[in-house]
């Protein structure tokens, strides 16, 4: 079996095999770039460790026998002993890129002896012990598990004596001490040595990197990311180059295109006199590219050309590391840059305009949930408050929230329902937990290709990063910043797409579309063959669902219409013995609900409109027994009478249900109580009476919910036809009557439904309770978390369609339904109408549309031409 391949003999430059980074490198050597030399250890090699524990004996003898041969390449010597001492990185590189999550080892190969010949091919002794040092700290860590703390505060002691604040400016018997007492350390906390055979540094190092796959971090992001557990990761081994080697030496990261905007413009950090880990971990603020063209003309230029050329082949936006040694240039990675949702809609309709890539590719390039994003809160005013603070725009929108300084802290806030904003010198893969529990991020140290900001912008959250001005006491819980001091809790505000801090909660509007967006979403509607509607109970939602490009609501939900100041006119119908009085509190909420019915069909003129008829349990618009107890105190000490509440208390006696949720609701309650249907059912023809009158164009249809057996439709539709032939005597408008498919029992006997409907839409929220068992709610608090985090759920039921069970009875609905009555049509309301990967599925079963929220109706319409198109949302690149 062959598990090492040298850069420059990879047959294919196979992901699953070499990993992304391993693919990439030997692309790039075979492209002819200057590529350091070296070779990758398979994943495969990497399977085989964690299923046998050890790693196969045949690959080490392919590692020695590879490091002979990078010998040969290089001219250099591994361990030293005469001539140019080879040192190499040892990097993770799995087949989906996990920026930070797994363990890498630089400067490898180096002892006592090896720093010597070190510092003579340099000329200069304080690198050698610059890298000796950084080798002991990561090796100490990462393969000892030595506390990094304890060499950063040996660090910090060095620099506190030579009173200065960065490692650049200790001097070669500073760096020497520190490799004294690194060794010491190591010592004294993990008991081990760091062996002197660099064979064996290598041989610890690979299996570091290994092991580091199933480390907690690593698991988390791959769940967060749905990557699979068992593909492993690939270790590559390359010849180190040196960006630290003096003012002509350095190291940085670029991006062919703007991460943030997708402007058309090369993006990078550089640092001089730095080896890579010092970009990426922000410990020093970054010049920019331009900077680097005004040091060294030629070498931006190179490099300039460089990135056209890396765009070109991989047709993307590609994140490139480079490094500088001695003048000269070498290529360390290229991957397909991760990019903000704006940037990411950018790029792909400017790519295709620029006849790169075609129209198809474009609309898969992008990921549909990541729209969402698009609509985030921005800050367009600031209302004369002045930032605080200035750094990095380095993930754009903005947030507000309690300041807090640890991620643990984060959660717990969250968890406790406020909004947080995680503020850090700089974060790290340990912080991960607390990002996602954040409306945004805020550190005072790094660039924009920091940790902080790659991980904000993946997760769709706004993040000012190096903002310097910040001095911050994460152990303390506070910052200041000149005369203000923030602790935890006090409430900040971040502006992300500017990269500015305001102390206070400053309002956020919301945000405006961008050009590019109508154009990729025009594309994707002639590829998509799933209708679009929007989920919309007011006007207002009706309109910004229609401006998204929503061809209609697939459901008005009229309970919200029952709440508020009507909810004493609904009572009233519920309590009132007298049927006079009845009558006028009907005709009252009829009058108010014309009005709303009236808006909805305006708004969306020309598309249909399903209302629904009322869904909840009656009781829900009764006051809950402890409101009634305090009621009943307050009269008592007042010693007032009060006759309604003798009333309310009687009803919510008589109302009250064991299970509400599989009580008397839906169509049950309209056949208990049919002057509730009747008063919606005259509300809406009454609006669309006035509509035709206004010469409008309204398209109403009514929806009947928690469906079980086709006599209670067939029974509530009879009551509906009557209404429509009082309220049109002349000739009714055509007026579609369907119904929910809800519960299990209409999904299973559809055939006989659909001889009485004319539409359905599957309400999966329901459809997922009743299939499993389950009331969404109480899961939510109770057991459901835990079954998502110990994988005896794979995914959240109520986010992505359960394909395997609810989805089953959405197909075997749909089917039966159709057989049935063949001009049925038949769509998708509950939340799922939303979620790109139940898109697919209904896509799959072949429904003529899915509804959903309106924020998320962009995100369908990518979705549904992702999904006619054939491939799965989650191979986008965003
Ligand atoms: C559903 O059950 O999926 C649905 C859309 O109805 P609601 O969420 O209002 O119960
Ligand atoms: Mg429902």
């Amino acid at each position: 079996m062959q598990y090492v391949f040298h850069y420059d003999q990879v047959p294919s430059p196979d992901r699953d095999l070499l990993g992304g980074k391993g693919a990439g490198l030997a692309e790039m050597t075979a492209l002819g770039l200057r590529v350091p030399p070296g070779f990758t250890i398979t994943t495969g090699a990497c399977r085989a460790f964690m299923t046998a524990g050890t790693a196969p004996p045949e690959m080490w003898e392919q590692v020695r026998g590879a490091i002979a041969r990078l010998e040969e390449q290089s001219g250099r010597r591994f361990g030293g002993g005469g001539g140019i001492p080879l040192l190499v990185s040892v990097r993770s590189g799995a087949k989906f890129s996990m920026p930070g999550m797994m363990d890498t080892v630089l400067n490898l190969g180096i002892n006592d002896l090896v720093a010597k010949e070190l510092a003579e091919w340099a000329g200069n002794e304080r690198f050698a012990w610059d890298v000796y040092r950084r080798f002991l700290q990561m090796f100490g860590k990462v393969v000892l598990g030595a506390p990094a703390e304890a060499f950063e505060s040996v660090l910090s002691e060095l620099r506190a004596r030579r009173e200065v604040d960065s490692d650049a400016a200790l001097t070669a018997a500073d760096l020497e001490e520190a490799t004294v007492r690194f060794h010491d350390i190591i010592g004294s906390t993990t008991g081990s040595t760091v062996p002197v055979d660099p064979l064996e540094q290598l041989e610890r190092s690979v299996m570091a990197v290994f092991t580091s796959w199933e480390n907690r971090r690593a698991r988390s992001y791959r769940r967060l990311h749905g990557i699979a557990d068992d593909l492993g990761t690939a270790a590559n081994v390359q010849m180190m180059v040196f960006g630290d080697l003096g003012d002509d030496s350095g190291t940085g990261v670029c991006f062919t295109r703007d991460p943030a905007t997708g402007e058309h413009r090369p993006y990078g950090d550089y640092l001089p006199d730095a080896q890579g880990e010092d970009v990426v971990a922000g410990i020093r603020n970054t010049f920019s590219l331009e900077q680097l063209g005004e040091r060294h003309p030629d070498i931006h230029a190179e490099l300039l050309g460089v990135m056209t050329g890396l765009e070109a082949h991989y047709r993307d936006m590609c994140d490139i590391e480079f490094t500088i040694e001695k003048g000269r240039l070498w290529i360390l990675q290229t991957r397909i840059g991760k990019r903000t949702a704006q940037a990411a809609v950018r790029l792909a309709v400017e790519m295709a305009d620029e006849g790169m890539i075609d129209r198809r590719d474009a609309v898969l390039r992008v990921d549909p949930g990541a729209l969402e994003q698009l609509q985030r809160p921005r800050l367009e005013d600031r209302h004369g408050v002045e930032p605080v603070a200035r750094g990095v725009a380095a993930s754009p929108g903005a947030a507000r929230g309690a300041a807090v300084f640890d991620a643990d802290r984060a959660v717990e806030l969250a968890d406790n329902g406020d909004e947080v904003i995680l503020i850090r010198h700089e974060t790290t893969p340990d912080d991960i937990h607390g990002m996602a529990a954040a409306q945004g991020i805020l550190t005072s140290r790094g660039g924009k290709t920091s940790h902080a900001a790659v991980v904000a912008r993946g997760m769709g959250k706004p993040a000012v990063t190096g903002a310097a001005a910040l001095d911050v006491d994460e152990s303390a819980g506070k910052m200041t910043v000149g005369p203000l001091m923030i602790t935890e809790g006090d409430l900040v505000t971040i502006d992300g797409t500017e990269g500015l801090v305001y102390p206070g909660p400053l309002p956020l509007v919301a945000p405006t579309s961008i050009p590019e967006l109508d154009t990729l979403l025009a594309w994707a509607d002639d590829f998509r063959t799933l209708g679009v509607r929007a989920n919309a109970d007011t006007p207002d939602d009706a309109r910004r669902a229609r401006a998204a490009g929503a061809e209609g609501i697939g459901l008005a939900r009229t309970e919200h219409m029952f709440m508020g100041e009507r909810l004493t006119v609904v009572q009233r119908i519920i309590l009132s013995e007298d049927q006079q009085e009845r009558e006028v509190a009907l005709e009252q909420l009829a009058e108010l609900q014309t009005d709303d019915f009236e808006g909805l069909l305006e708004a969306m003129d020309g598309l249909p409109v399903i209302v629904r008829l009322l869904d909840p349990p009656l009781h829900e618009f009764l006051p809950n027994r402890h409101e009634l107890e305090e009621r009943r105190i307050a009269r008592i000490r007042a010693g007032q009478d009060d006759a309604d509440l003798a009333r309310l208390e009687a009803a919510v006696d008589r109302w009250e249900e064991a299970n509400p949720m599989l009580g008397l609701r839906g169509v049950r309650l309209g056949l208990v109580m049919p002057e509730l249907y009747l008063m919606q059912v005259r509300a809406a023809l009454a609006a669309v009476a006035q509509r035709l009158a206004a010469g409008g164009d309204p398209r109403l249809e009514i929806m009947v919910p928690l469906v079980s057996t086709d006599e209670e439709l067939r029974r509530v539709r009879e009551m509906i036809e009557r209404e429509v032939e009082a309220a049109f005597p002349d000739g009714a408008p055509h007026l579609p009557v369907g119904t929910m498919i809800e519960l299990p029992r209409a999904a299973l006997t559809a055939g006989d439904i659909a001889q009485v409907a004319d539409f359905f839409s599957f309400g999966t929220n329901d459809l997922t309770q009743t299939t499993f068992g389950l009331s969404r709610d109480d899961a939510d608090r109770t057991f459901l978390p835990l079954f998502l985090d110990q994988h005896i759920y794979a995914t959240n039921p109520f986010q992505t369609l359960d394909r395997k069970g609810v989805a089953r009875l959405v197909e075997v609905g749909t089917r039966d339904g159709r057989r049935a009555n063949p001009a049925l049509e038949v769509g998708l309301c509950g939340e799922h109408g939303g979620d790109p990967e139940s898109i697919r599925i209904c896509q799959e079963i072949g429904l003529d549309y899915v509804s959903c929220s309106p924020p998320r109706v962009i995100v369908a319409r990518l979705a549904a031409a992702q999904a006619a198109l054939g491939v799965s949302s989650a191979s986008a690149s965003v």
